[in-house]
């Protein structure tokens, strides 16, 4: 079966936004981003309806309530969802959609999409190599960033739920192999 959607997971700071946005803009004609919803107030480079659709949790419980996601979860105290509607629009293109989501949307998602979803997780080389990369990047709080770390070995200990996973340690070694998983499952994308 036609691989829909690529699902990928990793501890924050691990390094997934950078891979999908390079995935992403590699096979721009065949895949969209899904853009989730979240609690989360915005960092200063992120842009609404861009990089998250930023809800209130008023109005992210409303969204549950009324079924509108495909999967939602909270994580590090806010709740993160992706829309139906989001995966719809893609189908609907014939595009396949890459999501950067946690574990527990990945579990979630392999449970309701089955065989149209593949899924792959990134670890950092180190939670050393974490905590640097979260610091350098320098959009969280110290009490985020602690909490993120504290989270990051819960997430770890899922990988093995994961049809793939690789280490991101160098970026291009790190893309390669993911470019690699992805054609093996979707060789169709080779054409763009
Ligand atoms: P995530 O989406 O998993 O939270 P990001 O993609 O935002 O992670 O990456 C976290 C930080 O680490 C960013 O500043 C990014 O530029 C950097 N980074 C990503 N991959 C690597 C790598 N292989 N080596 C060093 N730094 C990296
Ligand atoms: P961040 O706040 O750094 O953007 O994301 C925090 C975590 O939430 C990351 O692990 C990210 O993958 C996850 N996340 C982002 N969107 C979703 C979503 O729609 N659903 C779920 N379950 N997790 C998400």
């Amino acid at each position: 079966m036609k691989k829909k959607l690529v699902v990928i997971s990793a501890p924050s700071g691990a390094g997934k936004t950078t891979l999908c946005k390079r995935l992403l803009s590699e096979f721009s004609e065949h895949m969209v981003l899904s853009v989730s919803s979240t609690t989360r107030p915005p960092r200063s480079n992120e842009i609404n309806g861009r990089d998250y659709y930023f809800l209130s949790k008023k109005e992210f419980e409303r969204e549950i309530a009324n079924g509108f996601f495909a999967e939602w979860a909270a994580v590090h105290d806010h709740y993160y969802g992706t829309s139906i509607r989001v995966l719809d629009d893609a189908f609907a293109k014939n595009k396949t959609v890459v999501l950067d989501i946690d574990v527990q949307g990945a579990a979630s998602l392999k449970t309701s999409y089955r065989e149209a979803c593949l899924t792959v997780f990134v670890a950092p080389p180190s939670l050393d190599a974490l905590e640097e990369r979260l610091r350098k990047r320098n959009q969280d709080s110290e009490e985020t960033i602690r909490k993120r770390l504290k989270n990051a070995a819960k997430e770890m200990s899922r990988m093995d739920e994961f049809e793939h996973t690789l280490i991101n340690d160098h970026l291009d070694q790190a893309y390669s192999s993911l470019k690699e998983i992805v054609l093996q499952h979707i060789p169709e994308l080779e054409s763009d």
